[in-house]
């Protein structure tokens, strides 16, 4: 009798450990092009369920271009020391993308004190550039990019086109892609059957050098600057191809801790920002 009580529990622990469908994720109240594929469709799992190696990211990023080219253009910016793509998709309106070199030499023409008081801004979209996992091991970036990119591929309706319209991104999945193939190989060989949370676990516990590095044991988070490294010489590249406004740099925290916010000035801190939120 007892063992007959357990198996519905055990059943709703499995259910519970499963990783959730897309729908978890995303808005419930957009509909969603069926062209688009979802991350399960070329990577074969749900996201979460595994930690994504960079050569299914690529492939999805590779995928959701190619089937709404109209909001998305794939370009590669060079490759890693490993050889991997360092890609990046350029995602914004039809109407945008029709006129892509234009609003690039029209915004950067504003980072020039003798053109700038000659560009008309009133129509004129904000360029965003995107950037996930520049450590590696901080994969929760990379894996949320397929979900970002799905969404922004595949999502229908008013608030997306006004977005798009406005916008030009530029969508950078993985800063690191060697760092991040080390990782998630070493994370899915070492995952538990049923998860577990134990921070002593083998999975929680790279061996030197880990994913936080590139194939040289290099932070690139410290290469900003420098820029010695080939994936941030790449990078800037682009950056400075299109000086954007707004750079977004997602990392990853503890999962008790708080989010992150530059000590010193707090006039850094958005003043939208709740203070309970404040480290
Ligand atoms: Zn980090």
């Amino acid at each position: 009798m007892k063992k007959l009580l357990l198996l519905p529990i055990l059943f709703f622990v499995t259910i519970l450990s499963f990783a959730q469908d897309l729908s978890y994720y995303l808005p419930n109240d957009v509909t969603y092009n069926k062209a688009v594929p979802t991350p399960k469709d070329i990577i074969y799992h749900e996201v979460g369920e595994w930690h994504v190696t960079h050569d299914r990211l690529v492939n999805y990023m590779k995928a959701v271009a190619a089937a709404a080219p109209e909001r998305i253009k794939f370009e590669t910016m060079g490759f890693s020391y490993e050889d991997r793509p360092q890609v990046l998709l350029i995602i914004t309106s039809p109407k945008n993308h029709a006129r892509l070199e234009e609003i690039r030499q029209q915004h950067i023409k504003l980072t020039d004190p003798s053109q700038s008081a000659s560009v008309n801004t009133e129509n004129m979209p904000i360029v965003v550039y995107m950037g996930h996992s520049i450590h590696g091991n901080e994969s929760s970036g990379a894996n949320a990019s397929l979900v970002g990119a799905y969404y922004l591929a595949a999502a229908q309706g008013k608030q997306i086109d006004e977005l798009l319209d406005n916008v030009v991104i530029l969508f950078d999945p993985s800063f690191n892609p060697d760092g991040l193939q080390r990782f998630s190989t070493w994370a899915n060989q070492h995952k538990s059957k049923n998860l577990v949370s134990d921070p002593n676990s083998r999975e929680f516990n790279e061996v030197w050098p880990g994913g936080r590095f590139n194939h040289y044991w290099f932070d690139l988070n410290r290469d900003w600057l420098p820029a010695v490294h080939r994936e941030s010489q790449n990078r800037l590249t682009w950056f400075h191809k299109w000086k954007p406004n707004i750079l977004t740099d997602h990392h990853e925290q503890g999962s008790s801790s708080t989010f992150f916010f530059q000590p010193g000035v707090p006039s850094r801190v958005n003043p939208l920002t709740p203070e309970k939120t404040r480290s």
